[in-house]
């Protein structure tokens, strides 16, 4: 399998700047998610991969050779859409074989890879039937398969998932997960859903507005993301952030922060002593915020505010606190009998923060 290479590449359409000089490579067999909200140019990035798009600036190399102006035929990649575009009125099997019937592909070859390809999809028993006789999850598998039987080098996937209930998504996750684990295939798939791209990628591409901000592992990115735009797009509930201001006396560096002096651990303060920003914004994921009552040991830093909205899920329950006039999301054990209009006291431990310079966003540690 190729490892692709996007090198400098832009997207202009007429005067319209879709994709920025972006820079990323996809390993041989890995699987890279591209993710980022609507028009940040991730369907753009992957027609580029396709070939269904040529970038008006820059190269793709597939291993050493450049396909920049490679047809998507002449690409050896397979393409699975959000609508699926199955044939409707051909069965699963006539659908599996349209493709390699189209390119002449030897007959027996062809019955012989559909019925593994079937197999391994769980489609083997609906091999006669027409997709208006199928479930939404059943369409989609088929959608795969076609796109397996090509055995291509490079899959490439734009929101297969979004049609599905919520239910099916999370099976068809594992699915997709495990089969292109099993296939080995060097693998772009693009999706609008942090939680999609969080479970399924090896890495992740978050994109906003048409530039490709972090290209990292799932648990880099939500640990160290590199501004205030991925902090708050990874992870859920989102990152609190509240405004702070750095102080700096000699060598030691002082915050200020909903309304009181925080202390800083010393990896933070050593990090922060020689930069010269002081406006800030502090990041704190609700998760790392906790109800005094139920807390971790290390959680020394305290906060107290009003209850403004409690949300149960089940496993624990967020709450939404006021706090000196800024809104703080915490984390408490599930069903709490906490109710609007409480005071509550929340801690944290200040390893835990996030400080982004207020102007940038960039994440200054
Ligand atoms: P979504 O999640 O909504 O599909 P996306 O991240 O996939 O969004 P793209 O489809 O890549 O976004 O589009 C990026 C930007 O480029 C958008 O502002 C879009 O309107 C614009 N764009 C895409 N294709 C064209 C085109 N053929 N002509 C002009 N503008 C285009």
């Amino acid at each position: 399998m190729p490892t692709v290479t996007f090198e400098n590449v832009s997207k202009i359409f007429a005067d319209y700047a879709a994709i920025r000089n972006i820079n990323f490579k996809i390993a041989d067999g890995e699987f890279v998610v591209f993710v980022g909200p609507s028009g940040c140019g991730k369907t753009t990035t992957l027609r580029m991969l396709a070939g269904l798009e040529t970038p008006s600036y820059g190269s793709i190399f597939f291993d050493e050779v450049d396909v920049t102006l490679v047809p998507p035929g002449r690409r050896d990649i397979a393409m699975v859409f959000q609508s699926y575009a199955l044939y409707p009125h051909l069965s699963t099997y006539q659908n599996l074989a349209f493709g390699p019937r189209a390119r002449h592909e030897d007959k027996q070859l062809t019955d012989q890879r559909i019925r593994e390809v079937a197999r391994m999809l769980g489609l083997d028993s609906l091999l006669g039937r027409r997709p208006s006789e199928l479930s939404g999850g059943q369409r989609q598998r088929i959608a795969l398969g076609r796109a397996m039987v090509r055995q291509p080098k490079v899959f490439l996937l734009d929101e297969p998932l979004s049609n599905l209930d919520a239910a099916l998504r999370a099976q068809m996750r594992i699915e997709i997960t495990d089969l292109q684990r099993r296939l080995g295939v060097t693998t772009a798939y693009v999706t609008h859903d942090q939680v999609e791209a969080l479970t399924m990628g090896h890495r992740i591409a978050v994109f906003n507005k048409g530039e490709l901000l972090q290209i990292d592992t799932p648990q880099r990115l939500y640990q160290q993301p590199v501004n205030e735009f991925v902090a708050t797009f990874i992870g859920s509930p989102k990152m609190n952030l509240v405004p702070g201001t750095l102080e700096r006396f000699d060598q030691s560096v002082f915050l200020k922060c909903l309304g009181r002096n925080t202390q800083l651990s010393d990896r933070q303060a050593k990090g922060l002593r020689s930069g010269d920003i002081s406006s800030v914004n502090i990041g704190l994921r609700p998760q790392d915020v906790h109800w005094t009552q139920d807390a971790p040991g290390r959680c020394t830093q305290k906060i107290r505010g009003i209850v403004h909205a409690v949300e149960p899920t089940g496993a624990e329950t967020f709450v939404i606190v006021d706090v000196d006039g800024q809104s703080v999301e915490a984390q408490f054990p599930s069903f709490s009998q906490i109710r609007p209009g409480d005071q509550v006291e929340l801690v944290f431990d200040s390893e835990d923060l996030y400080v982004f310079d207020a102007a940038s966003g960039v994440n200054l540690l």
